[in-house]
């Protein structure tokens, strides 16, 4: 390993403990993940086409529909704040689109489940920095192995991966 990285990976070390951070070392990982995993973003080509439908489908029931904010929250599609106060049309659009994208890699178009990913920052950190569920295909539910014991990790898993 180049003395430059094993300084850096010691001056982390040090920080860590003496911040009292004891697993963050860790989470250091020393190259980037295949697959980048954005907490809230419903980004992503697998999505992409039922959010498209969805919008299409919307402007035939709900002409002059504000523009959906579409989100992700613990793997499940959503739109964030949408108006409550729409009939059955509408309300069938949406939840088409949000039962389409529970068996949808948001990654790919590959049918999907909900699995425990994890988020790499390119910030300050520079690393895995937290557990997270998406709704994922096999492949883009990259682990990595050295955080397959992490314990908030396997919490997620119990919680929301079914046949974990
Ligand atoms: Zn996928």
């Amino acid at each position: 390993m180049p003395k430059k990285q094993s300084t850096a990976a010691q001056r982390a070390r040090q920080r860590q403990a003496a911040s009292g951070e004891n697993y963050t070392t860790a989470l250091r990982a020393r190259s980037g993940p295949p697959f980048r995993h954005k907490m809230f973003s419903a980004r992503g080509a697998g999505w992409a086409p039922i959010i498209e439908r969805a919008e299409r489908d919307l402007a035939l029931v709900w002409p002059g529909h504000p523009a959906p904010h579409w989100e992700e929250k613990f793997g499940d599609l959503c739109w964030k704040g949408a108006p409550w106060s729409q009939g059955p049309d509408v309300w069938a659009v949406v939840g088409r689109a949000l039962r389409e994208a529970a068996t949808t890699c948001q990654t790919c178009p590959s049918p999907g489940r909900k699995r425990v990913v994890w988020i790499w920052d390119t910030g300050e950190f520079r690393g895995w920095v937290m557990p997270w569920v998406k709704t994922c295909c096999d492949a883009c539910g990259h682990v990595p192995h050295h955080l397959r014991s992490d314990e908030s990790y396997l919490d997620l898993v119990e919680e929301y991966e079914e046949d974990a």
